[in-house]
């Protein structure tokens, strides 16, 4: 039976149309065999016809019999059931998609309306197929599912218009509090999540392949009218960095030190935690687009900036 499940390839489906056109006209079996040997995928048609035994045969017409031997010989599976319905078309029951999330949640059936033309192609009218066209309640009880296990949020599509396609977007907060903007695809099959908890996460920022560029190293303050803070960070590119903090904050540079990548991160990793065990850490009130982790309370800023002056030093150089 496993091996039923496999997708038969045009070839053998060939074979097998001849097979159900030559018991039309009457070849004898022997004679269909005998043609059948003349293919290269003669296990495949072996198979089908045995396991044609063991598909439901009372809810088949004798008329559509052949025709759905051929669906199956296109590579859909035993398990899959067709029935013919008006105007020509075919109700198609997936094995896969009537006991799937969506059926048991009651945002879809198990079964689709598709024509002769897609089934005897062996395409899959169903949730199977990368062309299947979800609805927006699909969508949103998958994303809502996900957000779920994930204790995050799902709080509205962007547009009033809601779901059009997999490049829709919707408003999110994750478990963090942060609010970010998603979009179906990305989400749901690329598994992207909120950036700023990457960030802090630490999956970001080390690029091993750039481990010998120039990267720079930097002390800023930051400043507002409710607060105040230092942050170390590591960028190829202060001046761009700090445009992104600019639109939160008055930002002064305090000093910077460059290297390369693997040195300044190593090196950035080590303040880091030097300053947080010194209980420096800091968490500003407002989500900048800048890593929390990163950021310090002001009394840490002599302590700073003595560990940026260390590495100015050269190598060797003993005070
Ligand atoms: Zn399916
Ligand atoms: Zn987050």
């Amino acid at each position: 039976m496993d091996d039923v499940k496999q997708l038969v390839s045009l070839n053998s489906y060939r074979i097998f149309e001849d097979l159900v056109r030559g018991s039309r006209t009457g070849i004898s079996l022997s004679g269909m065999k005998h043609r059948a040997k003349a293919g290269k995928n003669i296990q495949a048609l072996i198979d089908i016809t045995s396991a044609w035994e063991l598909y439901n045969l009372d809810r088949v017409s004798k008329k559509t019999e052949d025709t759905i031997k051929l669906f199956l010989a296109a590579g859909h599976a035993i398990e899959d059931s067709f029935d013919t319905i008006e105007g020509g078309l075919w109700e198609f029951t997936c094995h896969k998609c009537s006991n799937d999330e969506y059926t048991k949640g009651g945002v879809g059936t198990g079964k689709f309306v598709s024509s002769y033309t897609v089934l005897i192609n062996g395409s899959k009218p169903c949730r199977c197929s990368g062309n299947y066209r979800w609805n927006q309640e699909q969508r949103e009880y998958k994303i809502k599912a996900l957000c779920e296990e994930e204790n995050s949020q799902f709080i509205g599509w962007e547009s009033t218009k809601g779901y059009a396609n997999g490049e829709s977007r919707f408003v999110w907060v994750c478990k963090e509090g942060h609010r970010r903007i998603g979009q179906v695809n990305n989400f749901i099959n690329t598994g992207n999540r909120c950036l700023t908890c990457a960030q802090e996460a630490g999956d970001w920022g080390y690029y091993p392949d750039r481990v010998n560029e120039a990267d720079n190293l930097y002390l800023l303050s930051f400043k507002s009218e409710t607060e105040a803070f230092l942050k170390v960070g590591r960028s190829f590119d202060v001046k761009e960095r700090m445009r992104e903090f600019l639109k939160h904050y008055e930002v002064e540079v305090i000093t910077t030190y460059q290297n390369c990548h693997q040195k300044i991160f190593d090196t950035e990793q080590d303040i880091h935690s030097y300053l947080k065990s010194l209980n420096h850490h800091y968490t500003p009130k407002v989500e900048f687009g800048g890593s929390v982790k990163e950021c310090f309370k002001l009394e840490a800023l002599s302590t700073a900036e003595d560990i940026f002056y260390d590495l100015q030093l050269p190598l060797g150089f003993i005070e």
